[in-house]
């Protein structure tokens, strides 16, 4: 099976498989819309399930809506290692975000078994459920569902036609009163691999088809409301007033410089939403409120900019005659994949000779949900123009084949028989 470009995978099946899937809730030509726990979601879980079962593997729908496909290793009693990502999508969604990953981890498997090698661990494939987040407005459902890490009145989230999560489930036929039962216990897990699309436009600008992810940065999300005082926009001098969409101006344009000093770094901020009150034409605006987001894949960093802003926020406010007050919203950590997995994805790439840039994961992925219980790795396959959650969303097939084919030998590494007996765990 082995082709001219020294792929083992099977490009035409896969491609074939993406082809089919993107059929299932089409929207325009390209787009897709399958929200998680709809009609449509069911449809592709039936496809991507028909073909689990036509490569030997045993599936199953568990409580939480994720669709699983295992195949038994030479000792089922070692850590899994699970490969996957999630096929539900934005309303207005490309064809490529999460079903790469499934699709391309089925493949990886399914060219594993063709090539007769049976894992020493069990390798279970799978789709998540509600990766994105949009129905009920909260993601990563299915991947913090199996990893025990779901929040009091999950079930009880509703989407805009009023359908709570727990209905949506039971008409998915599953039963969230069998949630416990479903959750892996700990150490069952030995390792996650998940094939993701980019997303940004970094692989592209290094002219590279895939690249290899560090780790998924933490954001830190403030809302900061500075306070000044209002007054009519004709009669108040220039010298007297306390104009706070000024001053959140001269914040957030200082802030976006300070985050730009050093053009190496990971780092990225972004005041992406702005309210002014009274937001009028005719009056100095009394009340601004502006949201922060921050990433890195550097604590000591991002907490050292976190300080300046602080500073900017003081200095700036006397300047101007402000108050200011701010919230944290959320404080997350980044979570590093393993070397040992990286080391093995680095040499899989190295293999047919493909340099491997690295970079951090902006966005989040059900690989953060499972980082909390064992290793995680990722692969990133180039997109175009960095769009994504659009139905212009492209990845070409051969960068997508070239990333199934490193996620092939990165599992082949990572079970085979050959590393077992010499006690080596890669
Ligand atoms: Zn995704």
């Amino acid at each position: 099976m082995q082709t001219t470009t020294g792929k083992i995978i099977n490009q035409l099946r896969l491609d074939n498989r993406i082809e089919q899937l993107s059929c299932i809730g089409q929207i325009v030509e390209t787009g897709v819309c399958r929200l998680a726990l709809t009609p449509e979601d069911m449809e592709g879980i039936i496809q991507v399930r028909l073909w689990m079962e036509e490569a030997g593997l045993v599936t199953w729908l568990d409580p939480f809506g994720n669709l699983i496909g295992r195949l038994e290793g030479t000792d089922s009693s070692l850590p899994i290692v699970m490969i996957g990502s999630h096929i539900d999508s934005q309303p207005y969604g490309g064809r490529y975000d999460g079903a790469i990953g499934v699709l391309g981890a089925l493949e990886a498997v399914q060219c594993l078994m063709e090539q007769g090698i049976r894992p020493r661990m069990p390798i279970e494939v799978i789709a998540f459920c509600d990766e994105e987040g949009s129905r009920f407005n909260k993601g990563l459902f299915g991947s913090r569902g199996i990893t025990g890490q779901l929040e009091e009145g999950e079930l009880e989230r509703k989407d805009k036609n009023g359908v709570t999560r727990r209905e949506a489930l039971e008409a998915f036929g599953c039963a969230p009163e069998q949630f416990a039962e479903a959750i892996y216990p700990a150490g069952s897990i030995g390792s996650y691999l998940e094939l993701h699309i980019e997303q940004g436009p970094v692989l592209e600008s290094l002219a590279a088809p895939l690249g290899l992810v560090t780790g998924i940065s933490g954001p830190l999300w403030l809302t900061v409301t500075m306070k000044g005082m209002a007054g009519h926009a004709g009669s108040v001098p220039m010298g007297m007033r306390h104009d706070a969409l000024v001053g959140s101006a001269k914040v957030i344009a200082a802030f976006d410089d300070m985050v730009r000093e050093e053009p190496e770094a990971p780092t990225v901020g972004t005041v992406g939403s702005l309210s002014v009150f009274p937001d009028s034409r005719n009056i100095i605006p009394e009340q601004v409120s502006f949201t922060v987001d921050l990433r890195d894949m550097e604590m000591e960093r991002r907490n050292r900019l976190e300080g300046r802003l602080m500073n900017l926020l003081d200095d700036i406010s006397s300047e101007y005659g402000l108050t200011y007050s701010l919230t944290e919203d959320t404080n997350s950590e980044p979570r590093y994949c393993a070397e040992r997995i990286k080391n093995a994805i680095r040499s899989s790439a190295e293999e047919i000779g493909l340099p491997l840039p690295e970079l951090m994961s902006g966005p989040f992925h059900d690989a953060l949900a499972l980082s909390y219980v064992c290793d995680y790795g990722m692969i990133f396959v180039r997109s175009k123009d960095g769009v994504s959650h659009h139905p212009s969303e492209y990845s070409s097939p051969e960068d997508i084949a070239l990333g199934t084919e490193v996620l092939y030998r990165t599992i082949r590494q990572m079970c085979s028989p050959e590393i077992a007996s010499n006690g080596t765990d890669m």
